[in-house]
């Protein structure tokens, strides 16, 4: 282990996607980063996803999956819906534009760059996920905006769950503190991660900068999650 700088891995890039299945009437989606076309004749990818969860039964199922590649400007509560929630407790596709491929799997729309279906031809058993690599049954472009990086995600603060196959352990990305910084207190979601912090200046957000946290009124949510605040703690 000693021989391994995690950082070392961090620098790998990585697109955001919606993974999508369906078996036996049910269907889901998940946030994956891990998409990637492994050859081109015939048009072959790869996905790798947790076995915990709900995503996975269904693709093992049904043997079809589909992804959207999600564009730049992908809210970030609309990746946290699909990143930080189980498909085992909610209809995760409810309320998300998405229509029915070739597969008969559901195919998400909305803030797709791009999207495409993939029949499952051999998958690999790499430990914590299943590596499903399937060959790609259609494909379209649905805009001709830019798709968003992993590192984007991370720029606006996104977080990996736990089961992410890029989750970082709290601790291993402790930011320097600027100077100067207001003394105010930083608040972190428990859920999945996210920073309140009363300094950051978000034009998307209709909340002053310099806001404490207390402040905030007591139906903000987490930006990311949808965490009410009980669910935030001070930054230690
Ligand atoms: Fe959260």
């Amino acid at each position: 282990m000693s021989d391994i700088d995690p950082k070392a891995l961090w620098s790998i890039s990585y697109g955001i996607y919606v993974v999508t299945s369906f078996h036996e009437g049910k269907a889901n989606g998940q946030i994956a980063n891990t998409v990637i076309q492994v050859t081109a004749e015939p048009p072959r990818i790869a996905v790798a996803i947790n076995k915990e969860n709900y995503t996975h039964g269904l693709i093992s199922g049904s043997g079809v999956f589909a992804a959207a590649v999600l564009g730049e400007s992908t809210p970030l509560n609309f990746i946290g819906h699909f990143g930080f929630n189980t498909g085992r407790d909610m209809d995760k596709l409810s309320g998300v534009a998405a229509g029915e491929g070739v597969t008969g799997c559901p195919v998400l729309t909305e803030n797709a760059v791009s999207v495409f279906e993939a029949r499952v031809f051999d998958t690999v058993d790499a430990g914590t996920h299943t590596v499903f690599v399937a060959d790609v049954v259609s494909g379209r472009v649905l805009t001709d905006g830019r798709p968003m990086t992993y590192a984007q995600y991370h720029a606006r603060k996104g977080k990996a769950p736990r089961k992410a196959p890029t989750y970082r352990p709290p601790g291993t990305e402790k930011e320097e503190k600027p100077k100067g910084e207001s003394s105010m207190k930083k608040y972190v979601c428990s859920v999945c991660g996210y920073v309140y912090d009363p300094a950051d200046d978000d034009p998307k957000s209709d909340i002053k900068p310099g806001t404490a946290f207390e402040d905030l009124p007591d139906d903000w949510v987490c930006p990311v999650c949808g965490a009410g605040k009980e669910d935030f703690e001070p930054e230690e």
